[in-house]
């Protein structure tokens, strides 16, 4: 077989060859040799479409948005809009004024804090997060429980790094204001039951915050099936551009908030002697000039994946993780982390005692790319009582070739280290 061959009798939904073209970066070389990049769930690499929106923006369509009656800036701010639209779609939202522009999961979950929680959460109340959260879904909580006197606790993750859904009703008290939880472990890949934990958190009449940051390139989502009040995405991850990112909240939830930043094009009247007032959610949270271009590319990164098809993509990568999983089992001294069951975009591992960082840098040398370090989530690390892990993300550009090329080469590691 040639080198599109067996990934192709993989994918028999989509080419994975032209999957591969979409996305110029695949065709560089690092130390040279052929790119590898496993490192998907740090940041995505984007494909043609995503970097032509951008530039097409710049180069023919640029100027500031909602300031303007002129035709670029009225085009401008009708090409945002609509993407505010297609993102409501994209996640099923049941309206475009529940999508909130920021600039990616980490700004989304601040807003929330510092919006909602500041103005509705009283001292003595508390927030439960998980022990497999990311840093971004940690201490913008830790945050306002400082300064609202609020109590976070914590849901613990079972010997096999899963989350129990018993010990989360033995968490949930009179007090208890908000679950903060994400859909998908960036280190372990483990895929929550969302819905059910969801479920199970309204009956005692909890806010719950998603964050998705590492399911909406893996899998559809419908927010109001979840019926999660908050769900939080980074578009970067989503083949997108950096800096912008997605808050969903609910429509009733939203209108209620506060502000959290002022400025610009958040407001309905300003005055120095009379009270200012602010405009309507969602522009009420956006305020300056906003990462126009990148919203476009948003867009367009949304257009791609959808007419890829996020079942057969999900499927494609599915098969990529069973490979994966298997051919890391043959190397003698690779630890993997998390739950066999449930996995998706990432495997998380140590090679014997090393350190990830050695580890990540001999691989790089033969041109892959994987993520290395804490990968801001300590308290997980602690659970595992390692100071790092190595991690390989499994996109839907990554053939079996690759995989086999990076175990080759991890077990030539191994063998050099031992
Ligand atoms: N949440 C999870 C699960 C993540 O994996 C990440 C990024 O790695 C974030 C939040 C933060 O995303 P961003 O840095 O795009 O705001």
């Amino acid at each position: 077989m040639n080198f599109f061959e067996s990934s192709l009798a993989i994918s028999s939904c989509f080419s994975i060859q032209k999957v591969r073209e979409d996305f110029p970066i695949l065709a560089e070389k690092i130390h040279e040799k052929p790119l590898i990049y496993l490192d998907s769930a740090s940041s995505a690499q984007k494909p043609q479409s995503v970097i032509n929106s951008e530039l097409t923006f710049y180069s023919k369509k640029y100027a500031a948005v909602h300031r303007g009656v002129h035709t670029l800036s009225a085009q401008a701010t009708q090409d945002m809009e609509q993407v505010r639209v297609k993102v409501a779609d994209f996640i099923q939202a049941q309206s475009p004024k529940e999508i909130v522009f920021v600039k990616g999961t980490t700004e989304a979950i601040n807003l929330v804090a510092n919006s909602y929680g500041r103005h509705f959460f009283h001292p003595g109340e508390n927030i439960i997060l998980t022990e497999m959260e990311h840093h971004a879904n940690i201490v913008p909580w830790q945050m306002l429980a400082r300064e609202r006197g609020l109590n976070i606790k914590v849901w613990k993750l079972t010997h096999e790094g899963e989350l129990d859904i018993d010990q989360l009703s033995e968490l949930i008290d009179n007090k208890t204001r908000l679950l903060a939880i994400t859909q998908v472990s960036n280190v372990l890949g483990t895929v929550n039951p969302i819905k059910k934990i969801v479920a199970r958190a309204k009956e005692s009449g909890l806010l719950v915050l998603v964050d998705g940051a590492q399911a909406v390139m893996h899998q559809s989502v419908n927010v109001q099936d979840l019926d999660c009040d908050f769900y939080a995405f980074s578009g970067h991850k989503l083949y997108g551009p950096s800096g912008i990112g997605i808050l969903y909240a609910k429509k009733a939830l939203l209108d209620v908030m506060p502000p959290w930043e002022g400025g610009g094009s958040m407001i309905e009247k300003v005055s120095l002697t009379e009270d200012t007032t602010f405009t309507k959610a969602p522009w009420r949270f956006e305020a300056g000039s906003p990462n126009t271009a990148g919203i476009v590319g948003l867009g367009a990164a949304i257009e791609y994946v959808t007419h890829l098809g996020l079942t057969d993509i999900a499927k494609y990568e599915k098969s990529l993780m069973k490979y994966s999983l298997a051919a890391l089992s043959t190397c003698k001294t690779v630890k993997l982390y998390g739950s066999q069951k449930t996995r998706t975009g990432v495997i998380a591992f140590n090679l014997g005692k090393h350190h990830a960082y050695d580890v990540g840098c001999f691989l790089d040398q033969y041109g892959i790319a994987i993520r290395t370090g804490h990968h801001c989530a300590m308290p997980l690390m602690s659970f595992y009582q390692v100071p790092s892990m190595c991690r390989i993300s499994l996109a839907m550009y990554n053939t079996l070739e690759e995989i086999d090329f990076f175990i080759e080469k991890l077990q030539h590691i191994e063998n050099i280290l031992s």
